[in-house]
């Protein structure tokens, strides 16, 4: 028998992450002390008012179908909540809640890809961006990601990519797996440059927007008013407010797109869960401590890890400004990342991601995630320590 199914599903890609997952969890289910710098999902559970209005939600009877945009009041609370963190003025009609940040992406890149087109995406940069792209049959077209640019793009090299085949740009910052912040400068200059190039639409991932460290000021794409009516603005409540597991994800689309995404919702999803879509609104309107306070744990764990490694023989690691991800330079081991990366959970029980994961450019590089306690952070670099020295 042969099934019909299209060429794309040949190409598709995975996040190792979940395939890494999969493996720590069966090492630990064998009876191995496995610690999880792997996966990318806060260790924190969702703040207790969040989850209360869920429960209130179910208890009053939001079990039916909603508007497949999201019901209007959350539309509203994160127009409200762009406005006072970004002080950017966005109308509800624009905005999409999804089942989860990566939704946007899928959709995004779907609605541009096609063989003959080109689309640009960091490297080394998250997954699923090349994944879809190839899915698609549209040509990939890394952005260079470098540790000596501070692990941001360059918006020169970056202009000089494109070309008349450009159908969308990806950019994301604060950046997984880098950590980087983009700085103001660079990005000014890109949105300037793009003025030549007013046909290639730009998918912003924005998912770790209030997750920066020393000082450093997350500059949202919402902020250019030149580029609004081709910008797609990638966000979601999964790494702000730990609910990776509730699958909630928003979007600010362009006038000319939001009704076609309107649509696929229609026939892919009709909606997002209900009570879900009233606990987003509470993480929005309630108070902002808890995001704070994660925030600032981070940090301490950051300073941890960045700290750790740098005194571990063979690795460098630079302070990453942004996200929850360090990005050590492992050339000097003498190993290859991916091949470290496997020797270090089958044989020390941690769990990372060797860079080439997250593309060619993350070679020499591995990806460890600090959420996770401060204790289990300290007990993986001693193991590390003790593998590398052995
Ligand atoms: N964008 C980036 C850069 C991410 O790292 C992730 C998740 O790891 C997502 C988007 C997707 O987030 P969500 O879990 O809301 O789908």
């Amino acid at each position: 028998m042969t099934l019909n199914v299209i060429d794309g599903l040949s190409r598709i890609g995975e996040e190792n992450a979940f395939t890494v997952l999969a493996r720590a969890q069966a090492l630990a289910a064998g009876g191995m002390d496995v610690i999880n710098l792997g996966i990318g999902q806060p260790d924190f559970t969702t703040p207790e008012h969040i989850v209360e209005a869920a429960v209130k939600a179910l208890r009053d009877g939001a079990h039916g179908y909603t508007d497949a945009r999201g019901i209007v009041e959350l539309r509203e609370g994160v127009c409200g909540d762009i406005e006072r963190r970004l002080g950017v003025e966005v109308s509800p009609d624009n905005i999409m809640i999804v089942p989860g940040g990566k939704v946007t992406m899928y959709l995004a890149i779907m609605m541009f890809g096609r063989p003959g087109v080109e689309i640009m995406y960091p490297d080394p940069g998250f997954p699923i961006y090349r994944s879809m792209i190839e899915f698609t049959g549209a040509t990939p077209v890394p952005i260079p990601i470098r540790e000596e640019n501070g692990f941001a793009f360059d918006a020169a090299e970056t202009l000089n990519l494109v070309n008349a085949k450009t159908a969308l740009m990806i950019l994301n910052s604060p950046a997984n797996p880098c950590g980087g912040v983009t700085p103001k400068c660079e990005i000014d200059a890109l949105v300037a440059g793009m003025g030549a190039h007013p046909d290639v639409a730009i998918l912003s991932d924005e998912i770790y927007g209030q997750m920066t460290y020393d000082g450093a000021v997350h500059v949202s794409l919402l902020s250019y008013p030149e580029i609004r009516e081709r910008l797609i603005v990638l966000d979601g409540w999964s790494k702000t407010y730990a609910m990776t597991g509730w699958r909630m994800g928003y979007a600010v689309w362009p006038d000319g797109l939001v009704d076609h995404v309107r649509k696929l919702a229609i026939n892919a999803w009709s909606c997002v869960n209900a009570p879900a879509q009233w606990a987003g609104l509470a993480a929005l309107t309630g108070p902002q401590d808890c995001v704070a306070e994660m925030v600032a744990e981070f940090d301490k764990r950051r300073g941890v890890v960045v700290d750790g490694l740098n005194a571990i023989e063979g690795i460098s690691c630079a302070r990453p400004k942004g996200a929850f991800y360090a990005f050590p330079n492992i050339v000097e081991t003498g190993f290859k990342a991916k091949v470290l990366a496997s020797n270090l959970l089958e044989e020390t029980g941690v769990a990372t991601i060797g860079g080439p994961d997250f593309g060619t450019l993350g070679e020499g590089y591995i990806r460890l995630s600090y959420a996770n306690s401060v204790e289990n952070i300290e007990r993986a670099l001693s193991r590390i320590d003790g593998f590398l020295q052995r």
